[in-house]
């Protein structure tokens, strides 16, 4: 299966039949020079098919990878009715000349599969919740309000925290149906207005008494050139409400939280992005913690008191990435343990055309 081998780099590549990743090369003009069984068997070609014709004739969803350039490139996409997840790296001699491309395809299908179920479940477990929660909000307030008689003092107290957690329930059941709206790519009402400078200083406000609970200062600094974004109001006010409670949460007592925001001009004058960033000076996210994060249900295993004490479902960060990804945005962290964390977004000043699939 080793045709050309002058060009190929790989000498003896039985070993790789084993494998049960595909592993494909193909020379710096896109040719494929090797493939391995089970390559072969997620093209559905036989080796002999395959060698000698352009990478991309094989795998027409693999152009972008194959234009890899330097470094490594990944994407998932349906091969064959499986899923796939691409992956390729450029070799080079040690020369440093660039001697074609390592392709490597793992069958990520029950993944795939199980992930859909995942997203489905919750999806309908959800809304199926809503509706009796919804009914026991509505009568457990008509009985606090006294309706269906006068209650005494005991039974106020049982009303009261009967409500608070109906109440924490229907926040917990919208979370999960507003996460599972924007990964599914029905984000509604993409247009408005949002003007940064007033939203932060709102937000900042309502969560103060949090911080000011626990000795804690929020201080902003937002540039004064900052012009409004096209964007949600009620989706930045998320987004922001989710980093910042997260700072107040995970912070150490007495600590400080920082908001800035600035416009970033390009070359010209106009306000191309705006970068926002919020930091504190608590626990931190321990290097093992960091590449989770940002996944539905990850909470830290972290066993201080602050991290038992914060709570929380683990969802707050993943709809934060789907809204700012939703705008064509990004969002990255730099934290250490015990030496706080810094969340920075950027979002462009303009709407994707139409609503992106996050
Ligand atoms: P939740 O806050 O409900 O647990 P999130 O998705 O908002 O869920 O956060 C996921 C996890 O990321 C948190 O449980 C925590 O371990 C970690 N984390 C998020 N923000 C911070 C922060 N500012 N400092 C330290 N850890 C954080």
């Amino acid at each position: 299966m080793n045709v050309n081998s002058s060009t190929s780099i790989i000498e003896s590549p039985q070993i790789l039949n084993y494998l049960a990743d595909g592993i494909i090369f193909s020379n710096h003009d896109g040719i494929i020079t090797y493939a391995n069984q089970a390559a072969s068997q997620m093209v559905g070609a036989p080796p002999d098919a395959m060698l000698g014709r352009p990478i991309t004739d094989i795998l027409t969803r693999l152009p972008l990878l194959a234009a890899a350039g330097n470094g490594t490139k990944a994407s998932q996409f349906e091969l064959n009715g499986r899923h796939v997840k691409g992956k390729a790296t450029t070799i080079y001699n040690p020369e440093n000349q660039a001697q074609g491309i390592l392709t490597t395809l793992q069958d990520i299908t029950s993944e795939y599969e199980a992930e859909q179920a995942k997203k489905h479940f919750l999806q309908n477990i959800s809304h199926e919740l809503r509706t009796p929660l919804t009914a026991i909000k509505g009568y457990i307030e008509l009985l606090a309000a006294g309706t269906g008689g006068s209650l005494n003092e005991n039974q106020k107290m049982f009303t009261t925290t009967i409500q608070r957690n109906v109440n924490r329930m229907v926040q917990l059941t919208n979370s999960l149906i507003f996460a599972s709206s924007i990964k599914s790519g029905r984000l509604e009402h993409i247009s408005g207005h949002t003007d940064l400078s007033q939203l932060i200083p709102q937000i900042s406000r309502e969560l103060q008494p949090k911080a000011a609970e626990d000795g804690q200062q929020i201080i902003l600094e937002i540039d004064k050139n900052l012009q409004p974004l096209q964007i949600d109001p009620i989706h930045m006010a998320t987004i922001l409400e989710e980093l910042l409670t997260n700072s107040i949460k995970f912070n150490r007592s007495g600590g400080k939280v920082r908001v800035t925001a600035v416009p970033e001009t390009g070359n010209g004058n106009q306000q191309t992005f705006v970068i926002v960033s919020i930091s504190d000076e608590g626990i931190g996210i321990a290097p093992s913690d960091q590449a989770y994060i940002f996944e539905e249900f990850y909470r830290a295993d972290n066993q201080s008191d602050t991290q038992i004490r914060a709570g929380g479902i683990g969802m707050g960060l993943s709809i934060v990435r789907a809204l700012v990804e939703a705008y064509n945005g990004r969002i990255w962290f730099k934290s250490a343990p015990n030496q706080g964390s810094t969340f920075t977004f950027i979002i462009p000043n303009q709407p994707p055309d139409h609503p992106p699939t996050p």
